[in-house]
This record gives structure tokens, sequence and C-alpha cells, in this order.
């Protein structure tokens, strides 16, 4: 971006938006759409409902050279605090679910929670190890989501992919290049339209038994009833838990402002209400450090930083 926009160019742009049917709204506050509740007020957020206008509001975006970033459920995403010049393409309203045979196709858009259980009801197998995700299907198409061994990649089929220049195609699983919380969309500014699965026959009473025994599972290890982001880190490497390694530095219950290490789960940084984009930098750059003089591991986060980067 050359240089900000002024508040009547991001006017004009509200204007140019909304006169093409899509509902948008300056100076959102995006802590309504993190599930840390954190998150400053986006100078654009546009709701486009379909795919088509999806493409309609990044060219607009594009052509004004205006920085702008792709939200899905905001659960594994912490945006900075303050006025932020810039927009926020939210995909929520993009929400169709279709199910053809043993196979369903899903927009961005769609919860997982409404994936999951639409799944349960059809009795379609194969995405319970989801439940209790908070994401959005194209949040967990890019960061491989997963949980318990499995992970979005193991009943994907295909992918349906917009490109930087507004192209439209279909990827196979290996050309999405998933890996543990890592796909091609890492590497490419590339948005998720829709991802296909594949699933098992069985039957609503077999699969609503395995979902709950995953929520059971969530329930008992993670601080669900707080506002978090999910797990922090990215397990460095097999066998390092980095909940457990955060736990034994005795940082547990360690708050800086209104953030702090779950007690629950110590790979989880928690809300307790007030807390500031800084005050979690401020925590993950201790753990870091902190990780880094006790076993010499390097810790990436799995959690996306919008701002400074912790
Ligand atoms: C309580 C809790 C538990 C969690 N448990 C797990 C777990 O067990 N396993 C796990 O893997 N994760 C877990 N997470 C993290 C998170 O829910 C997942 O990573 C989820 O898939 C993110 O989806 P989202 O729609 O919320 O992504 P967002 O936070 O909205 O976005 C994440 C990133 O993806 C980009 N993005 C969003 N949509 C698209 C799209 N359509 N195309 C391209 N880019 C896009 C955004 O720009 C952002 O950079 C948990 C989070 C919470 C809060």
């Amino acid at each position: 971006m050359d240089a900000p926009l002024s508040s009547e160019e991001w006017r004009r742009l509200f204007r140019e938006l909304f006169s093409k049917g899509i509902w948008v709204r300056m100076w959102e506050p995006l802590c309504f759409h993190t599930t840390i509740r954190i998150g400053g007020q986006a100078a654009l957020f546009a709701y486009p409902p379909d795919a088509q206008k999806l493409v309609e509001v990044l060219s607009v975006l594009r052509n004004t050279n205006v920085p702008f970033k792709v939200l899905g459920a905001g659960s594994n995403t912490v945006p900075p605090d303050g006025n932020l010049e810039m927009a926020v393409v939210s995909l929520s309203h993009m929400s169709r679910l279709d199910i053809s045979d043993e196979y369903v196709t899903a927009e961005a858009g769609v919860p997982l929670f409404k994936l999951v259980n639409t799944c349960m009801v059809e009795g379609l197998s194969g995405l319970e190890f989801l439940a209790g995700i908070p994401g959005s299907v194209g949040g967990a198409v890019r960061m491989n989501a997963g949980a318990f061994g499995y992970s979005v990649a193991h009943a994907l089929v295909e992918v349906c992919v917009l490109d930087e220049k507004g192209s439209r195609f279909t990827l196979t699983p290996q050309e999405a290049k998933f890996g543990y919380r890592r796909s091609v969309f890492f590497e490419k500014d590339w948005t998720v339209i829709s991802a296909k699965f594949r699933l098992a026959r069985s039957s609503p009473t077999t699969v609503r038994k395995s979902m709950l025994s995953y929520l059971e599972k969530r329930l008992a290890t993670q601080p669900l009833e707080l506002p978090s982001a999910g797990s922090v880190f990215k397990r460095p490497r097999d066998g390092f838990y980095v909940g457990k390694a955060v736990e034994e530095l005795g940082l547990k219950g360690y708050r800086i402002g209104g953030a702090t290490i779950s007690e629950r789960h110590a790979g989880f940084i928690v809300n307790l209400g007030g807390a500031t984009y800084e005050d979690v930098v401020a925590l993950v750059r201790l753990v870091k450090k902190r990780i880094k003089e006790r076993y010499d591991v390097d810790l990436e986060t799995e959690v996306e930083f919008w701002g400074e980067p912790p």
C-alpha cells in the first residue's frame, strides 16, 4: 500500500462494496469476531455472501491497493488493538453445505460445529475429531486443523480455491501440500472457497458416540469456558508437548495484563478480561525465551498474529 487511505477514501470504498450488494461495515471491532476476544476496529469489514461476491470484494480491494485479510471464525487469529487501517473479509456468510451420497461439500464459512453435526445427522463418519474446534472450514483447510491423530487432509477430496488474480480452480490434497498445521495457503496468497470431503457411511448413533467422546476429552483438558485462540504453539517435534514443557517451567497461571497461561492447559493463553494484543505477545515471547533456555527448542506459533509478530 502506498499511503494510508483517508476517511473519505474508506467511505468511498464502503459505498462501492455496498452498492455491489455486499454487506459491509466501517470500523468494526474485531474482538467481536475472534474467539480470544481481542482485536481493534477494522476500517472496513465485508461479508461476501457467496464465491462470486468474494471475487468482487477481493478484486476491489486489490485494485485499491489496501491491506486486507480474510477471516473465518477467528479462532486462530489475534489482531492488534486500536484503529486498523485495513479491510477484513469475513467468510462467515459463505455457509452452504451440500451432501451427495458420501460426499460433503462445504463453503469456507461453514462452522466446523455445523459440518460435524450435519455429518452426524446424515450418519457420515470421518470428521468427528473436529467436534469442538470453533473454526470454519476455510480456516481449518488452511491450518490443516486436526486432533487426536487425525487432520482435515485425511477426509479431503478437493479444495476449491481463488488465487490472487481472481481465477478459481480446484486442488487435490497433494497439491494443497498438507502437513502438520501447514498447507500451500501459507506459501500462496490464495483463498479457500469450499472443500469437498469423502466420508464413510455409518449410523447417526455411531457417529454421535464418537463425536461425544472427542467433546468429553476436550472438556476435560481445555479451558473452553474462557476466550482463547486454542493451542498457541505448534508441536516443534514428535514427542515434545509444549503444554507439558510450559507446565514444567512453572508458568501455568503466569499472567501479563489480562492474559494468562491457562491453569487447565499450559499450551493455551486465555483472556481473563481486557487482555490486549501486547499482553498476549509478551506472554508468547516469555514462553519462547524460557523454552529455548531450558530445552534449546525454537517454538513457532500456531496462532496467527496480525500485528507485530511475537
Ligand atoms: C478452544 C479452541 C480449541 C481449538 N482446538 C483446535 C484443535 O484441536 N486442532 C486445531 O487444529 N486447531 C484448534 N484450534 C484452532 C482453530 O480453531 C483452528 O485452527 C481452526 O481451523 C481455525 O479456523 P478459523 O476459521 O477460526 O480461522 P481464522 O482464525 O479465521 O483464520 C486463521 C487464518 O486462516 C486464514 N483464513 C481463514 N479463512 C480462510 C480461507 N477461507 N482461505 C484462506 N485463508 C483463510 C486467516 O486469514 C488467518 O490467517 C482451537 C481453537 C480454540 C479457540
